[in-house]
């Protein structure tokens, strides 16, 4: 028999008569021969609810005590689906991360998998159940404690379970028809992508793509384990995300990031091994630094800038001011008025001149590129908040439209 691992995001789940849907779903997988294990979201937006219930309590809640809290968001969803299933007359059993295996590094918030045993998922499938494992969490063995994977985490569950399990497939099912080539609530004539590899889909969701976890590609791309987005609320084809596609797109997507911010610290003496210094304290505080952009000196002293989820803000900036003082620095600086957009496509490879016409196009639309950063598929400017719809109107139209 074919295994099919599906996830089911939060808006799919998110109340009673959803799950029902998904029910419907689930059995309609397995009454065409098919093995199922599912992979359920919490309900709704419960897992904020959780974090703002936490934020009332405590100004700084431990990060174990956060993991504890926002895994029984899942467990929620877990259970309620399977006594569902349970009551159509399906045999069915629910598993924490835990449970089933899923074993994790130690790091609260945003542990990784490093392994999934999966022992009682592969009993409940011999024995014919429809095995359903809450997302977006796992088990750290040294430190015998619950964690999880970070926001959108049960991606990763679902996918890096597919891998584990030898799926044929990870089918991820959530509100939209699957991935777009913009944001297609800016974009009203964004279209919806058949195809994708991993490499696109991993730059288009690093820089932004909030569909799929960039982790639950990267799960993908090295299981080799075909990925297919689609809606839960309609019987659309989606978008399959795997190895080599047909069509070579010189762009495939544009994308958006305003979740993060601009920090500078300024006049920073410029000699052999700065750049460590202040990135190896953001590293070891847990801090995401994305672009960096280190300035031409002046009298031996330089400024260096990068961003960083606005999320991690007042860590960041506690950071910095330490480091300020430390190196003798002039001082620090945070922008908030700050987004990237980003153009990605396989066939820019390719292609000479992408870049510059991206330039253009910001330019001629009066658009000032404060930091760019490339990779062989992908070019992305930071730019103004302000003129972000603006610019992806206009990249989308040149590069995608015409
Ligand atoms: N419930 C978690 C979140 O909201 C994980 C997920 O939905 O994938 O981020
Ligand atoms: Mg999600």
């Amino acid at each position: 028999m074919t295994l099919i691992v599906q996830k089911y995001g939060g808006t799919s789940v998110a109340d009673t008569n959803s799950l029902k849907l998904v029910a419907e779903r689930i059995i309609e997988c397995k009454e065409d021969n098919n093995d199922v294990v599912v992979v359920p979201s919490a309900m709704g937006s419960s897992t904020d609810e959780l974090i703002h219930l936490a934020s009332q309590l405590s100004e700084k809640p431990t990060p174990r005590e956060m993991d504890m809290l926002l895994s029984a968001g899942e467990r929620i969803t877990m259970s309620l689906l399977s006594m569902h299933l349970n009551s159509l007359g399906y045999s069915s059993f629910s598993l924490t991360g835990s449970q089933a295996g899923i074993i994790t590094t130690s790091r609260h918030g945003k542990a990784e998998i490093e392994e999934i045993t999966g022992e009682r998922v592969k009993e409940g499938i011999d024995q014919g159940d429809i095995v359903i494992v809450a997302g977006f969490q796992g088990f750290n063995r040294d430190t015998r404690e619950i964690t999880t994977l970070g926001r959108g985490g049960s991606d990763a569950t679902a996918v890096a379970l597919a891998a584990a399990l030898g799926a044929e497939r990870c089918e991820i099912f959530t509100d939209v028809e699957g991935v777009y080539t913009a944001d297609p609530r800016i974009i009203t004539n964004a279209q919806l992508i058949d195809e994708i590899t991993y490499d696109e889909m991993l730059e288009m969701s690093s820089s932004g793509a909030g569909v799929l976890m960039a982790r639950s590609v990267e799960f993908g791309r090295r299981y080799n384990v075909p990925i297919i987005v689609k809606s839960t609320f309609n019987n659309g084809e989606g978008t399959l995300v795997k190895e080599k596609v047909m069509e070579e797109a010189i762009v495939r997507g544009v994308t958006h990031n305003d979740k993060e911010m601009k920090f500078t610290l300024f006049g920073v003496p410029d000699q052999p091994g700065i750049a460590g210094k202040v990135f190896g304290p953001l590293s070891e505080g847990g801090i995401i630094v994305d672009m960096i952009v280190q300035n031409v000196s002046k009298d031996s002293k330089t400024d260096i800038s990068f961003t960083a989820p606005t999320d991690q803000r007042e860590d960041v900036v506690e950071i910095l001011s330490s480091l300020s003082s430390d190196l003798d620095a002039e001082g620090t600086d945070s922008d908030e008025n700050v987004a990237r957009v980003s153009i990605i496509g396989a066939g820019m490879k390719a292609e000479s001149g992408i870049a510059s016409k991206m330039f253009s196009i910001l330019g001629k639309n009066e658009i000032n590129i404060g930091m760019i950063s490339t990779s062989p598929i992908r070019i992305s400017c930071v730019i103004p908040k302000n003129d972000m719809n603006k610019a992806i109107e206009a990249l989308h139209e040149e590069f995608i439209s015409q």
